[in-house]
């Protein structure tokens, strides 16, 4: 289907504390242009994940509401502007464009709740991240780097400490 190289890391979350390190440790190796895939089911911690990236870019203590009604938020980062967005409300692919698709891919980190919803305007160099339920407060995260993803992700250490 696609030539490009990938690269694929499990990485167990026991609590949430895991999750927020994971957050920020993903942080690290993103850059504007970069667009992160968040999937899972409803609770899976996709906002959880997105909003612990986003402060360890901003403040601990910043105010990092999920997207759910407005779809999109976006933030002035250390790493660039990060827009970070909740799809499931999209009517279709057109309508991200009314949300400043374009102006996001040319200069911001993009963290996409439900991006299944952009049909073919999902780019295939990105970083998939799979969340999924472990019990009450475990979640798993399957981390697949696609194209010039897969490299920043294999030379990195997952484990969290
Ligand atoms: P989603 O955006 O995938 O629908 P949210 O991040 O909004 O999910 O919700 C995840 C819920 O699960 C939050 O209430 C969070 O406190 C809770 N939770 C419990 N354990 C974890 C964990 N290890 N990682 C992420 N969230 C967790
Ligand atoms: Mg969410």
């Amino acid at each position: 289907m696609s030539d490009l190289p990938s690269f694929t890391v499990a990485v167990p979350l026991p609590d949430e504390a895991a999750t927020a390190a994971l957050g920020r440790r993903l942080a690290a190796l993103l850059r504007p242009g970069d667009l992160v895939a968040l999937r899972g089911d409803l609770g899976a911690g996709k906002t959880a994940l997105s909003r612990a990236l986003i402060r360890g870019v901003t403040h601990e203590d910043a105010e990092v509401p999920s997207p759910t009604f407005t779809l999109v938020q976006t933030y002035d980062t250390a790493i660039g502007p990060v827009w970070h967005f909740d799809l499931y409300r999209l009517s279709g692919p057109d309508e991200v464009y009314e949300l400043g698709w374009d102006e996001a891919r040319a200069e911001a980190v993009m963290l996409v709740e439900w991006p299944d919803r952009l049909g073919p305007l999902l780019p295939p160099d990105r970083l998939e991240v799979t969340l999924s339920h472990d019990g009450p407060d475990a979640r798993r995260a399957s981390l697949t780097g696609h194209g010039t993803l897969a490299a920043r992700l294999a030379g990195t250490d997952w484990t969290l400490a």
